[in-house]
């Protein structure tokens, strides 16, 4: 008989879905059972039954031929992908000799776990950290995606998570800036639909025409890196006409003398034009909207932290927030990431009292360099989950040098034969999420959300708990800590005293109920105060002050070297049918990316170049060939990638990230990915 399952997406993902899994038994698997079909759960409010397409045939992903089901053993050159099976015993017991050979010989730094949020269940995306932070293996800074961003955020107007995505139907005015919300966050439409359909109208502000500037209203394109420049000339508009909202200024932020008398001035809308690439009449009359609007809402989105000045667009844009006030109404203000008001007891997952000393650590923008260069100690023994470097880290040359080394010994534990995987000593087989129970908080709604596995692991999979587990026990480890199951992980997570998880009860989470924090429906996050140390918005910082960092909100442009040679820049934001690298290796998925690595050219930019041609682009760090798609899609000057393609899936095995740099946000550390300068020629 036919069963459903209720479970959670664990794709890196805001909208952390709740599924229904439709699971049968399974005739080839006497006793087995099958998972036959992936649907949105209607009961989630914010995930309301529908999944992305992504998602909604997950059962080929479970079921893919090119699953890794067995533990493997490389029996051919670093990279080539030749492998042998062994058994669970083996790899473990091989693996754990490697981690007492590496730290017995270069001490526990030697170590290094290197993941990303390729699960995003608490339990098993954080329990290796306590494994590795009792080893004393070297730190990872997880700052590859949204650390610019948050930062500037942060500085800026504090922790919150701004606006309820629920409430954002009460906005009317809908300015979505730097993100591909039908992309990356396709549960938030319909809310903005309900606002749109009572009259809300949509900007996009974007590089270039995304699927969400395709549906919207009206389509900015801003070029990139320049987001901070346009929020302060549309700042310097609002006061020049009198249409700031002084009271609020007066009564909650600081610093807004000193940005009028000394950064205003700077950006009257002729100088933002130029330096945006926007007309004056579009920048006049985008401030003319927003003073109008009684509860704008601005989706801020990640990719606008991923260049050099990205913390600081965050922050300028939360500021012209201030100006208008719209903090205070009700759908109003800035949306980003709810993912900060789930306050749970991570430190009994990840075990920071483990540490002993203060090991050195990694900005996971550089492990091609890491692995590369670094020495006392260099990096003898690498854990790789949950993310695939060789095709997402930038200075993709580097990584592949440094997984190719032969004194590294590493380790995948991944669903597929991933570009990494194919460079490891071992590989061990991960279940989809599917198989495995965990607790699942979001970053674009206020729910939680825990699953039992709707189907056994397939072949030998282990989750992340289990192979913890059986290293600690190879390693003599005997903490009791070892022996918890995730059921009681989940409710040491539970367990925190934070007002945001007051009156939850953890036995109906770990029901499998569906519950949303102690958040009370339509209020404003920021509506009292802003979690800042002034408790106000503040234009002014005197924590970046304290850091040597610009107090006040401003814009400089960047100093850019070899213009002349390079004078086209280059984004690689998400493509529709993939997920950061993940379903990169699903024929049906490049099939619907159009088969193969594309660039957008403007007309104005293409001379000779023709749609389909073969174009190479090309900088300092070396060149990729892709298909032109000549189009008025993008700004003249700005060339865009859609899409984290597998090297492997690439031309000549190159990946766009060749061409990406480790150069770092101004503020918080973050990555840079859509700040490179580039040449264009035919081939
Ligand atoms: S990838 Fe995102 S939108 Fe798609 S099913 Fe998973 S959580 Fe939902």
């Amino acid at each position: 008989m036919p069963r459903i399952v209720k479970t959670v997406c664990s794709h890196d993902c805001p909208d952390a879905c709740s599924v229904l899994v439709t699971v049968e038994d399974d005739d080839e698997n006497p006793g087995g059972a099958r998972a036959v079909q992936f649907r949105g759960d209607p009961g989630h409010p914010v995930t309301r039954g529908f999944l992305c397409g992504k998602v909604n045939t997950y059962e080929q992903t479970v079921y893919s031929s090119e699953r890794v089901l067995h533990p493997l053993r490389r029996c051919g050159p670093k990279g080539e992908g030749r492998f042998e099976r062994v058994s669970w015993k083996e790899a473990v017991s091989v693996i754990a000799e490697r981690i007492n050979i590496a730290s017995r010989e270069s001490g526990g730094e030697s170590l290094l776990q290197y993941t990303y949020a390729g699960t995003m269940g608490l339990v098993n995306r954080n329990c290796p950290n306590a494994l590795f932070n009792r080893l004393g293996a070297t730190q990872l800074r997880q700052n590859i995606c949204y650390y610019g961003a948050d930062e500037g955020y942060r500085v800026t107007v504090g922790s919150g998570y701004g606006v309820d995505p629920e409430d954002t139907v009460h906005s009317d005015l809908i300015i979505v800036w730097g993100s591909n919300v039908v992309t990356t966050q396709v549960h938030l439409m319909p809310f903005l639909d309900e606002a749109r359909k009572k009259g809300a109208r949509m900007i996009v502000i974007d590089p270039y025409r995304n699927r969400t500037a395709r549906v919207a209203d009206q389509w900015l394109g801003i070029r990139p890196g320049t987001d901070a420049a346009l929020a302060l000339a549309l700042m310097h508009i609002l006061e020049r006409d009198g249409l700031l909202n002084r009271d609020f200024i007066e009564r909650r932020t600081t610093g807004f003398k000193r940005l009028s008398r000394e950064v205003l001035p700077r950006f009257e809308p002729a100088r933002a034009a130029k330096l945006t690439g926007l007309s004056e009449d579009d920048i006049e009359s985008l401030a003319r909207e927003l003073a109008g609007a009684s509860a704008p809402l601005i989706k801020v989105g990640i990719g606008i932290g991923r260049s050099t000045r990205g913390g600081g667009a965050v922050r300028a844009i939360c500021s012209l927030a201030g100006f208008t006030g719209s903090y205070e109404a009700l759908g109003g203000g800035v949306q980003f990431d709810t993912g900060c008001e789930f306050q749970l007891e991570l430190d009994s997952i990840n075990r920071p009292d483990w540490l002993e000393g203060e090991p050195r650590s990694l900005n996971m923008t550089d492990i091609g360099p890491a692995l590369c260069d670094w020495q006392d100690p260099p990096i003898r023994f690498l854990y790789v989950h949950g993310t695939n470097p060789a095709a997402t880290a930038p200075l993709q040359a580097r990584v592949h040098a440094g997984l190719a080394r032969e004194d590294l010994f590493t380790v995948v534990h991944e669903r597929f034969l991933t570009d990494t995987a194919r460079y490891a000593d071992i590989v061990l087989p991960a279940p989809t999420f599917a198989e495995y129970a965990d607790l699942y908080k979001a970053y674009g709604h206020l729910y939680l959300q825990y699953a039992e596995p709707a189907i056994a692991p397939l072949g030998e999979s282990r989750c992340n708990l289990e192979v913890v587990q059986a290293l600690a026990k190879e390693l003599g480890y005997d903490d009791p800590w070892f022996n918890l199951d995730t059921r009681e992980h989940a409710r040491a997570l539970l367990s925190g005293s934070h007002p945001n998880l007051e009156g939850l009860d953890p036995e109906s989470i770990l029901a499998g109920e569906t519950t949303r924090l102690n958040i009370p429906r339509k209020t404003c996050g920021f509506g009292k105060r802003f979690e800042t140390p002034s408790g106000k918005l503040e234009f002014y910082s005197s924590e970046l002050e304290a850091q040597g960092l610009a107090p006040l909100v401003d814009y400089t442009e960047p100093a850019e070297e070899d213009l002349e040679r390079y004078p086209l820049r280059l984004i690689t934001p998400p493509a529709h049918s993939f997920l950061n690298s993940s379903f990169g290796n699903l024929e049906k998925a490049r099939r619907r990316e159009g088969g193969g690595p594309f660039l957008l050219i403007h007309p104005d930019d293409a001379g000779e170049v023709v749609d389909g041609d073969l174009v190479e682009i090309s900088n300092r760090q070396g060149s990729v060939r892709l298909s032109a798609r000549v189009t008025t899609d993008t700004n003249k000057g700005t060339l865009v990638a859609e899409g984290t393609w597998w090297p492997s899936h690439g031309l000549e095995g190159r990946g766009i990230n060749l061409l990406t740099s480790n150069r770092l946000t101004d503020l918080g550390g973050g990555s840079t990915f859509h700040d490179n300068r580039v040449e264009l020629k035919k081939i």
